[in-house]
């Protein structure tokens, strides 16, 4: 679903990406760990066209991101068409980003219908059904300033996932919450790994990683330095970097 080769980014003189390798299946949940500063976000951010990759390649359903490709070359995609690739692609941040003005319900409504066109009546019945399934059944006609940290986050994931997407990217979705919210979210994100989504997730929550990730990949100064099976990544890695890191961090 997710294929990168040698993905390169730079900020100026700082080189962000060094050459990003690595796949995600269909289906499979996908966690990235690493230092502050090591790439992740960017990384995530590439995927989704919210930065541009400035070297390599970085596949999604077998589309390139961002460019177009004939014989060898490759020509930037137009806004038009990057927001259509967007679409296919939910992204859930830290922070939560509702529309403030808006209730939850009307939050995962203004897409599906102001983006991809969609029957109003159609997109409700929808969006009803997953606030229901993110356990919010009961506050559809709440503002987000009534709702709790947890319930914000679980309203951002309904909405992303309101426009059907065949990717979910999430980027640290529970570091702004309060600890004892930060389960609630987990289990969405667990129940719609067992739903069979695509998803990759950075997380600082290494027991969900262990539990849920097919494979988790550690970065560390814009590389990937290990990618493995969780069983093996947390309990017996192979690089000393990635001992190192688990050391201080578990
Ligand atoms: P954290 O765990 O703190 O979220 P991260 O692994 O997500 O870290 P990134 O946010 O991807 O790291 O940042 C990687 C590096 O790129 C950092 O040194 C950061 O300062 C730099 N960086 C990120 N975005 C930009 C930007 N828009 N312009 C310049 N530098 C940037
Ligand atoms: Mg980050």
């Amino acid at each position: 679903m997710v294929s990168a080769r040698q993905v390169g980014k730079t900020f100026g003189t700082l080189e962000v990406l060094k050459g990003i390798d690595l796949t995600v299946e269909q289906g499979e949940v996908f966690c990235l760990i690493g230092p502050s500063g090591s790439g992740k976000s960017t990384f995530l951010r590439c995927i989704n066209h919210l930065e541009k990759v400035d070297s390599g390649t970085l596949r999604v359903d077998g589309d390139l991101i961002g460019y177009r490709q004939e014989g060898h070359k490759l020509y930037e995609l137009h806004e038009r068409d990057i927001a259509v690739q967007r679409a296919q692609i939910g992204m859930v941040f830290q922070r939560f980003n509702l529309f403030s003005h808006m209730t939850a319900l009307q939050n995962v409504c203004e897409a599906p219908v102001s983006v991809q066109r969609r029957p109003a009546a159609e997109v409700r019945e929808e969006a009803v059904s997953l606030l229901q399934r993110v356990g919010l059944g009961n506050r559809i006609n709440a503002y987000p300033h009534q709702l709790s940290g947890g319930q914000q986050q679980r309203v951002a994931i309904a909405r992303a996932l309101a426009m059907k997407p065949k990717l979910m990217l999430f980027d640290e979705p529970t570091s702004a919450l309060d600890p004892e919210l930060v389960g609630e979210v987990l289990d969405v994100m667990r129940q719609l790994a067992q739903a069979g989504m695509t998803m990759v997730v950075v997380t600082h929550e290494m027991r969900f990683a262990e539990e849920v990730a097919d494979k988790v990949a550690f970065m560390d100064g814009g590389r990937v330095v290990e990618c493995s099976a969780p069983s093996v990544l947390f309990r017996d890695p192979r690089q000393e970097r990635t001992r190192e890191f688990l050391a201080r961090i578990l």
